[in-house]
């Protein structure tokens, strides 16, 4: 869908760096544009959507959850008008002005853009990867490595440069020994690295070694199986966390011959900025920068980037400034407000007509007596893309008032009925149809995916 329009400016990316940049764009009167991704380098909200607790963003002394935290910066960014997306990029064109974006379902013109697409952690696709992803494994130590899960334990970091050595070193400080996985029989890592790594008596360095399984119990993880790459031998290594330090991929594929890249992806900005080749065109967070990947410095050069746009709409006669606090935020916040209180239904409270329910008693219920296809999504407190899916369904079922049954079961509420569902992750969305399971997604998908399945399922109405 091609829009006449032209924005003052598009963000690409919902990680903090993308928020910060709307949350002052939106402030600047200026109406970004955000497309939040969808399956491409993440998920929206950004990496810290993946993780639980994060201990060590400004202003959280207790500490905050990832989801929870992202969900209170896009609310920040809504609430002065941002407008977003929850779509993929799939195009960018800087060889004309305004510059074009395209997404799966639309094509915007703008006149600057910020690029906060962020990277991604390398991981091994090692068997068992899956299961202890969280549960064990992490691909940040600097975040993770404080949890009381890892105190006194046995660590394991898997890489052989600057940071598996400083996250080797790190470790030391929570888990009772740390062992460094090196494929070789030498470190990548700087010489001062290298000396902080062999003069530490708590590391253990295992040379010419790769990680082949991990396994565990109970969902967590409890020890890696290793070989050695000289002699063929494999052995055990127990220990409760294992840490990936193989680096990152920044997604920039997009990017390609298109912005100055450096040799391995990053986006090339002018030191101390975060200008890219192209004027008008800014770069924030992890997608530039390859040393710090953190939230905080990642939402400070978001910041920056706003700032850095305002100041050249400026500069170049280009800005169209919009008013804040037009009564379609407002009224956009209360409706979710109102969407996410919704209770349980109990014997009292069920009604068979109704197309939306919630909990166990619902679904049994539905599950016998009902006549319309079953959507039933799964989700969970603290599951951060269960949040952005939320409103994304919620539309798709809003288009099929009394037509289907929509049920959402927490997990952690009704326990039984998900060991029924096999549910082992959350979101998922099952379809049933004459109390057959017909279709399972999950993760997060596109609305148009949803609706086909539906539509597949409706009576075809016959014509007189
Ligand atoms: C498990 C884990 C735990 C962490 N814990 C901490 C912590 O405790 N404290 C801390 O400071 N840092 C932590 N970090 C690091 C921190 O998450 C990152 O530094 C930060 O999220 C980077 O922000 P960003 O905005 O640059 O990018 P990201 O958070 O990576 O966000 C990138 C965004 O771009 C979107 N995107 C990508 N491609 C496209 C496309 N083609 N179209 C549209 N959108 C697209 C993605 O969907 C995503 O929304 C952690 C990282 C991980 C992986």
């Amino acid at each position: 869908m091609a829009n006449s329009q032209i924005e003052n400016v598009v963000i690409i990316g919902s990680g903090p760096a993308g928020f910060t940049a709307a949350i002052y764009a939106a402030r600047a009167n200026l109406k970004p544009v955000m497309f939040e991704g969808l399956q491409a380098g993440g998920v929206p909200g950004g990496q810290l959507m993946t993780t639980t607790e994060v201990e060590n963003f400004p202003g959280f002394p207790e500490g905050i959850t990832g989801p929870e935290l992202m969900q209170q910066m896009k609310a920040q960014a809504e609430r002065w008008g941002t407008e977003c997306f929850t779509e993929d990029v799939i195009e960018v064109d800087f060889s004309q002005k305004p510059y074009i974006v395209r997404s799966t379902e639309r094509e915007i013109k703008t006149h600057s853009i910020i690029i906060s697409t962020g990277a991604t952690a390398k991981r091994l696709g090692l068997p068992g990867e899956k299961v202890y992803w969280n549960n064990g494994i992490s691909a940040c130590a600097i975040c993770d490595g404080a949890s009381p899960l890892f105190t006194d334990e046995d660590l394991i970091v898997i890489g052989g440069g600057d940071s598996a050595a400083e996250e080797a070193v790190y470790l030391t400080k929570y888990g009772s020994r740390v062992h460094l996985l090196v494929r070789s029989d030498k470190m990548r890592a700087s010489k001062a690295m290298q000396d902080r790594v062999l003069n530490n008596d708590k590391v253990t360095v295992h040379w010419h070694t790769e990680a082949i399984n991990v396994f565990g119990e109970n969902n967590r993880m409890s020890g890696i199986k290793v070989r050695n790459k000289e002699t063929g031998a494999e052995t055990d290594i127990a220990a409760k966390g294992l840490f990936y330090a193989i680096g990152h991929n920044p997604n920039t594929s997009l990017f390609q011959d298109k912005l100055e890249l450096d040799r391995t992806g990053y986006i090339v900005v002018k030191p101390g900025t975060v200008e890219t080749s192209i004027p008008g065109v800014y770069a924030a967070g992890d997608v530039q920068d390859r040393e710090y990947r953190q939230a905080v410095t990642a939402a400070g050069t978001g910041c920056m980037a706003a700032l850095s746009a305002e100041r050249w709409l400026s500069e170049h006669n280009l800005i169209t400034e919009y008013s804040q606090n037009s009564p379609e935020i407002v009224e956009a916040i209360s409706e979710e407000v109102v969407r996410s209180s919704n209770k349980a239904d109990t014997e009292a409270t069920f009604d068979i007509n109704a197309t939306r329910h919630y909990g166990g008693y619902a679904l049994r219920k539905l599950f016998h007596e009902g006549d319309r296809l079953l959507m039933v999504k799964y989700v969970s407190p603290t599951c951060g893309p269960c949040n952005t899916l939320k409103p994304m369904l919620d539309k798709v079922v809003d288009e099929y008032e009394g037509k289907i049954h929509f049920i959402e079961i927490d997990i952690v509420e009704d326990p039984e009925i998900a060991k029924m569902g096999q549910v082992i992750g959350t979101p998922t969305v099952q379809f049933f149809h004459n109390q057959d399971l017909v279709q399972e997604m999950k993760g997060i998908k596109q609305k148009s995916e949803y609706r086909q399945i539906i539509d597949s399922y409706l009576p075809t109405k016959v014509s007189s």
